[in-house]
């Protein structure tokens, strides 16, 4: 492979941790390594002396953490001589499934539930160049029949049911912990499918296991009220939420979900779309973080349980930032007034600003 740069994505950075060979085709765009951001002013919202960091998993190739998964499982694809991948999503995994697999010269076949996925990962999905199939129904359909096509042809699913996407997403543990020093006393995060969660114990637990960290952190997992089946104990047959990469109403990792926040005496709870947009602008106003709606639960979700007192003095927490703000303009502007039309005028324009 020709290395122009000392980053080479998170293959390279972590092989050793990775089930890849020397003949495994590394497919990537440099993913990983992505910033921890110290957040001051939301450590001072949390109190107690607390250090808040965000992991802007935004600032990934695509756009989102979906990244560190596709790399994985569009290199094992190519290694096993795959033709085609398909993917489920409610955006962000199209977005990086299309991506990389234009990068491998692989068929990308993508089904979205119609109507409900950002403007953004449209948009990416589309200009990757992949085959789009809006169909007239939810996520949890579109991947019960992407997993029932996939069963039957010769095309990989990449979904986060694909181990090769759980092991690529689990370097996001080693960073932070190679970042800090330590693991974080807590980790909070939104929950979707549960691909994610399950990733980041899976990582947490291996660099325990060889020394690398010597505790491992508490699981926090927050799911939108109206998508919240792990919360309620049920799958929730119609799930709404603005957070659409959460909009999930029967998680395919709900098990491991669950282990996660048992075996890390952790814990998953939700948050209301209110709560979620308030984090949201929030984050956007008082840290200059821009991420899209799903991934402001994690920092509703530390609000929320910081309120309650729920953290020890001193803790560090990492919240994960999922996805990028800029997948979904649409709601941003949706959530803050427009800006005001005024003549083309030094006067008028001193006057608004209050010189
Ligand atoms: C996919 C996604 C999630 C949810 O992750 P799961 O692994 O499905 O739980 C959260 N936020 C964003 C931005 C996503 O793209």
């Amino acid at each position: 492979m020709k290395k122009n740069h000392s980053y080479c994505g998170i293959i390279e950075k972590y092989r050793e941790y990775l089930p890849v060979t020397k003949k495994t085709p590394v497919i990537t765009l440099n993913e990983g390594n992505t910033p921890l951001i110290y957040a001051p002013a939301l450590s001072k919202l949390v109190g107690k002396g607390a250090e808040v960091y965000l992991k802007y998993e935004g600032l990934n190739p695509t756009g989102s953490f979906k990244d560190r998964g596709m790399t994985m499982a569009i290199s094992k694809a190519c290694e096993e001589g795959a033709k085609a991948v398909m993917c489920a999503s409610t955006g962000n995994t199209s977005a990086s499934a299309a991506a990389y697999a234009a990068k491998a010269k692989l068929k990308c076949i993508v089904l979205i539930p119609s109507g409900a996925i950002a403007l953004g990962k449209l948009s990416q999905a589309l200009i990757h160049g992949a085959k789009v199939l809006a169909i007239d129904g939810n996520f949890d359909k579109a991947l019960e029949l992407a997993r029932e096509i996939t069963r039957r042809y010769s095309i990989t699913l990449v979904n986060s049911l694909n181990p090769f996407r759980i092991e690529g997403q689990k370097t996001a543990s080693f960073e932070i912990c190679d970042y800090l020093g330590t693991a974080p006393d807590f980790q909070v995060m939104p929950v979707g499918n549960a691909g994610n969660i399950t990733a980041y114990w899976k990582g947490y637990k291996e660099y325990k296991s060889i020394g690398r960290i010597s505790a491992l952190p508490k699981m926090l997992g927050f799911q939108a009220e109206g998508a919240a089946p792990i919360v309620k104990g049920h799958p929730i047959k119609d799930p709404h939420t603005i957070a659409t990469a959460i909009k999930i109403g029967n998680p395919a990792s709900w098990t491991q979900a669950e282990a996660a926040r048992d075996e890390s005496n952790g814990l998953i709870d939700m948050v209301s779309d209110k709560q979620i947009l308030d984090a949201y602008k929030l984050l956007a106003q008082i840290e200059g973080v821009f991420v899209e709606p799903a991934s402001a639960a994690s920092v509703a979700g530390l609000l929320k349980l910081s309120k309650k007192g729920y953290f020890k003095a001193k803790a560090k927490i990492t919240c994960i930032l999922t996805g990028h703000g800029l997948k979904d303009p649409d709601r941003a502007i949706a959530s803050i007034n427009k800006p005001k039309i005024i003549k083309p005028d030094l006067k008028t324009i001193l006057k608004e600003i209050g010189y």
